[in-house]
């Protein structure tokens, strides 16, 4: 094999063009571009390699002394990383939040990476601010729905934001309490405000004890990462009880009055537009009253629900979101964006100002540049993948996408409903829905014996574990897993399937061919003999 030289005429050509010949990267482009589906099956092999083994690939821990041709780099990649990674394109991976992607979205990376903007400021971005404006201010609208003449007044103004684009749903909920904080403690009299004083000096300004921020115990772990980050600490964000999956107004009303009563100020109530685990929706309008009577925050985690605003058929189920100061959305959820794309959005213009910085050489006051408002720093152009989204698919091609998600979800909860041997956990809401194995003869048993549910759920909670285990090995179909409580259940808590039906090319086919690997796999656990050993029923039941 020739190697390559450290020479600058080397790199040079690196920066420029490829090697002479059409390189085994372009052939890889090739592929990617004419038959994503076809590369995928065809280079991700869905192997049993354990996680162990695939770390051998990457055990070096120098720095490669001398450099290595691209083509030779690419053969690498292909083998050791493509071939391991997952194939989450497929449509029996239904067990997360990522999937499949329309594949427009190919060609306008590489056109991304190729013009490789930065939106810190105007004059690495130019057009791509104004874009990135403009998608945040469509999103608002989608939210908010105010008049044009608000619009007009806001998407290019210098002195206001509708929102800030950012990585993800984290960073998005980061932000929003960020700018919830700094409202809360904002500069009065002689006080700076928190951004300058501190959070000590701004609870003593303020006479508060402390600071906390309310949500179910379903709320996303990035909120207590905010709790962090924000300085109020993790045990102050307040996961309250949801037996009924969302959080209930009353609780938090009861609640966030009692802590008041105390001199703990509530900064934020967080409610959720779809919920990771199951997809629930909390009861947004009250929660909007709750806030107003607490005179706190109201912040909408809507990362993975907020696309059901493009459904006139389901946009109803968010209803009260409109009310909330600050939302988090995912495009790279059920917008079917490449990752690296979330928002947050303010309900008033001014908000983000709260957490406006300048600098001397960019970000200069009354500027233009994103980065003022923004968590992030350097940062490429994303909103160009939804920009396109939403003019390619339209508001109309997304309500068919979420509305197809929403029944495929429907028609599989019939599925497990009518099977003998699962039970459904959680109804679909959204296209989210948990269910397990629970073989019609085990049932019968539980009916006869039940004093022995307890003991048989944990026998089934060891099945879950070692059927989604082994059905992930396979590689064949993944379906994740979660524990929850069901009231169903005596509100014990237990080991379930989780699916996320969000990719449109999954079919009623598919969801079959799972039910019955699913089946075929738990008749050959030590779990399943267990269990049937301990409700005295034969194998062949
Ligand atoms: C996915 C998700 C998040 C986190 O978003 P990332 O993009 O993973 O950072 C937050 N909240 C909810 C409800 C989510 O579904």
């Amino acid at each position: 094999m020739i190697k390559a030289r450290a020479s600058m005429e080397h790199l040079f050509r690196v920066f420029t063009a490829p090697e002479g010949r059409e390189s085994k990267l372009a052939q890889i482009e090739r592929h990617l571009s004419s038959n994503l589906a076809d590369f995928l099956s065809q280079h991700v092999v869905s192997k049993a390699t354990s996680l162990e083994d695939i770390e051998q690939h990457f055990a070096e821990f120098t720095v490669p002394e001398e450099p290595q041709f691209v083509s030779d780099h690419a053969e690498s990649l292909l083998k050791n990383l493509v071939a391991n990674s997952v194939n989450t394109y497929s449509p029996q991976f239904i067990g997360h939040m990522t999937s499949a992607l329309p594949y427009f979205h190919l060609p306008l990376a590489k056109l991304l990476v190729g013009l490789n903007q930065n939106l810190v400021k105007i004059e690495t971005s130019k057009a791509f601010t104004p874009l990135e404006r403009q998608v945040l201010g469509m999103m608002h609208q989608m939210v908010y729905q105010q008049d044009a003449d608000f619009y007009q007044a806001h998407l290019h103004s210098a002195n206001y934001s509708l929102g800030a684009f950012c990585s993800g749903g984290t960073i998005a909920n980061i932000s929003a309490l960020w700018v919830a904080r700094n409202q809360c403690l904002a500069p009065q009299g002689n006080f700076k405000g928190i951004a300058k004083a501190g959070l000590h000096s701004a609870l003593q300004h303020y006479g508060y004890k402390d600071l906390v921020i309310l949500t179910s115990r379903r709320g996303h772990y990035s909120l207590s990462k905010a709790a962090d980050i924000l300085g109020l600490g993790r045990d102050n964000l307040i996961t309250l009880d949801c037996p009924e999956h969302t959080l209930d107004p009353a609780l938090a009303l009861a609640e966030g009055q009692r802590l008041q009563a105390q001199g703990i100020k509530v900064l934020a109530i967080v409610g959720i537009a779809g919920t990771t685990e199951t997809g629930h929706i909390d009861p947004l309008d009250e929660l909007a009253d709750v806030a107003s009577q607490l005179g706190c925050h109201f912040h909408v985690d809507a990362a993975w629900g907020g696309a059901m605003l493009f459904s006139n058929t389901h946009r109803g189920l968010l209803k009260g979101i409109e009310r909330a100061d600050s939302v988090t959305l995912d495009a790279h959820k059920q917008m079917y964006v490449p990752m690296g794309a979330g928002m947050v959005l303010f309900k008033d213009a001014n908000a983000s100002n709260a957490v406006r910085h300048h600098a001397e050489y960019i970000l200069r006051a009354g500027s233009k540049d994103l980065g003022a408002s923004t968590l992030e720093g350097s940062r490429n152009g994303m909103a160009m993948m939804l920009y396109a989204s939403l003019h390619i698919f339209g508001r109309q091609g997304y309500q068919l996408l979420i509305d197809n998600s929403l029944e495929k979800a429907h028609h599989f909860a019939d599925m497990i409903n009518q099977h003998d041997d699962f039970e459904l956990t959680t109804e679909p809401t959204l296209c989210l829905l948990t269910y397990r194995l629970f073989p019609a003869a085990v049932l019968v048993y539980v009916e006869q014996h039940p004093q022995q549910a307890a003991k048989v759920n944990q026998l089934l909670n060891d099945l879950t574990v070692a059927v989604q285990k082994r059905q992930r090995e396979a590689g064949k179909s993944f379906v994740s897993r979660t524990r929850l409580e069901i009231q169903r259940h005596a509100g014990q808590k237990l080991t379930v399937f989780r699916v996320v039906l969000a990719n449109p090319l999954t079919t009623s086919e598919h969801l079959q061919d799972i039910l019955q690997e699913q089946l075929t796999i738990a008749k050959q656990t030590h779990a399943w003999q267990a269990l049937l050993n301990y409700c005295e029923l034969q194998q062949s039941q």
